[in-house]
């Protein structure tokens, strides 16, 4: 019997997520809850997912739209062994997951202290095993980890910088951006840093961010001082080692996040989504043989996608080996075309 899974949010990951889980064997979605009986909702509905309101208010609201919800988000929960919330930070639901016993994963806008649990396929998989409650950290944080926790395990990482240039919205948001300025995160290190550490505690790392002008994607300038003395190609056979890091080359025109985005295009995976995490492999560079400074990309609204179908394996048991739940999860998706 595939395990039972409602999706709480259905905005920008929640509805990749949901289609993810689809993909999948071991799991199925039970439902999605709504707050809008919005063009997601209709979409949603169409592609049979089962519609449930957030609460009895918006219940309200979709049936003056004329759309007949299968219930509350409580109704939901009654069904589900588990919720993934992707509703925006701080939504407040974990009393009404914890009433309704089932576990949750939930996304990076919350703090790591929501569940003391942050997860990441291929550095903690096992340390998530069977839990309540775990949070899938942000998009920066988790491409962050993708390619730290390799160097880390493989070679050893005395300290990082890593300067973040973030994009200012999501493509589909016009509420927020893009905006037509250059901002700095004053604070220091940015919250980056103390979350990858929320998965790699020992992991010695600085982090800075600016946001920009951009809707595409994030774009990561990394300084590693590495234990061991390694040439470039040793590194990037580190990273080929492990699943959802992709390689690009500005030698064949793969100069910006504009030619990444077109190469999801071509890729022709749902939505043009990049769940890998983009390294320009002649932007790798070694100096006096510790010193390795790289570029990658990041596409934040897919690359927690294949990590929250791991989280939901290993929180409830459906697969104890991380190796094969990912190797699952990518085989699904149809992620490690690009290398
Ligand atoms: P979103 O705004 O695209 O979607 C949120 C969804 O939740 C919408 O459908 C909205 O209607 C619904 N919602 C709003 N308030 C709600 C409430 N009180 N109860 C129930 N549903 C509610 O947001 P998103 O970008 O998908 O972000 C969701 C989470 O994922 C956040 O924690 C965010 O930080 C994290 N995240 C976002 C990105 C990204 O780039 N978009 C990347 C990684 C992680």
């Amino acid at each position: 019997m595939p395990a039972k899974i409602a999706i709480n949010g259905y905005g920008t990951i929640g509805k990749r997520v949901a289609d993810a889980v689809s993909l999948q064997d071991d799991m199925k979605v039970v439902g999605v809850a709504k707050t809008k009986p919005n063009f997601e909702a209709k979409l949603a509905a169409k592609k049979g997912y089962s519609v449930y309101a957030s609460d009895k208010e918006s219940l309200g609201k979709f049936a003056k739209a004329g759309f007949q919800a299968a219930g509350t988000l409580e109704d939901l929960l009654k069904e589900a062994d588990l919720v993934v919330d992707c509703t925006p930070e701080e939504s407040g639901y974990k009393p009404m997951y914890e009433k309704a016993g089932v576990k949750a994963v939930w996304q990076g806008g919350e703090e790591h202290s929501l569940t003391n649990l942050s997860f990441n396929a291929a550095a903690n998989y096992a340390d998530c095993l069977g839990a309540r409650f775990v949070r899938v950290p942000s998009c920066n944080t988790t491409g962050l980890i993708r390619t730290l926790y390799p160097l880390d395990a493989h070679i050893g990482v005395e300290k990082v910088l890593a300067v973040m240039v973030r994009r200012a919205a999501d493509p589909g948001d016009s509420k927020k951006g893009p905006i037509n300025a250059i901002e700095p995160e004053l604070e220091m290190p940015s919250h980056h840093g103390p979350d990858v550490q929320s998965v790699l505690p020992k992991l010695n790392i600085h982090t800075i961010a600016v946001k920009v002008s951009s809707t595409l994607m994030h774009l990561h300038a990394v300084s590693v001082d590495l234990k061991e003395p390694v040439d470039e190609a040793q590194v990037l056979d580190v990273w080929k080692r492990f699943p959802r890091v992709a390689f690009v080359s500005g030698g064949e025109g793969v100069k910006s996040t504009a030619q990444i985005m077109e190469l999801a295009r071509d890729l022709s995976r749902d939505r043009s989504d990049l769940y890998e995490i983009a390294v320009w492999k002649d932007g790798v560079h070694v100096v006096e043989g510790k010193h390795l400074y790289y570029f990658q990309a990041v596409h934040q609204e897919s690359d927690v996608v294949p990590e929250n179908v791991d989280a939901i394996r290993a929180l409830l048991q459906l697969e104890k080996d991380p190796r094969k739940s990912m190797e699952k999860t990518d085989r699904t998706m149809r992620i490690g075309a690009v290398r």
